[in-house]
């Protein structure tokens, strides 16, 4: 099976997505999974930033796309959070895929894919995610989701180099 084509982003999108992909290295110098997430706003806004927390806490659920919707969803209107964007700085898993949906945001950007992910995971039991996509958890969704990725890999798989070893 071939892996995933790199989608090509707009200026705006680049830079957001830049963006989570530098909250996932910050991630990862605090002792946490390289993950990084940020919503925005349909006028530019940041709604809120967040980073993978799951090293420091302890808690697995930690994960950046949720902790950043726990930030924005009791702040903003569905409204508001239906006209924006989540960018994730890796493909948002099948847990993140349902906060996603319950938040109720209509758009995500996204930089390395599942597959592509799996080979820094690597064959470890304790690090293999769900093998069900964002996008399968989006079209099963009662509103639309727009989904965009993966996107600038080489850079969001760069946060990932020998982050993963045991
Ligand atoms: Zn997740």
């Amino acid at each position: 099976m071939s892996l995933p084509q790199a989608q090509t982003l707009n200026d705006s999108d680049g830079r957001y997505l830049r963006e989570a992909i530098a909250l996932a290295d910050m991630a990862r110098e605090r002792g946490n999974r390289p993950f990084g997430s940020l919503i925005v706003a349909a006028d530019g806004r940041v709604l809120a930033r967040a980073s993978n927390a799951n090293g420091e806490s302890g808690d697995c659920t930690a994960h950046a796309e949720l902790s950043a919707i726990r930030l924005a969803s009791p702040l903003h209107s569905r409204d508001e959070l239906t006209r924006a964007t989540l960018y994730s700085s890796a493909e948002p898993c099948v847990m993140c895929a349902g906060a996603i949906f319950w938040s109720a945001i209509g758009r995500v950007v996204y930089g390395i894919d599942a597959e592509r992910l799996r080979v820094f995971r690597g064959e470890r039991l304790d690090q293999k995610d769900a093998e069900l996509s964002c996008r399968d958890v989006f079209q099963a969704a009662s509103h639309a989701i727009e989904c965009i990725g993966p996107a600038l890999i080489e850079e969001a798989s760069s946060s990932h180099q020998g982050a993963w070893k045991v």
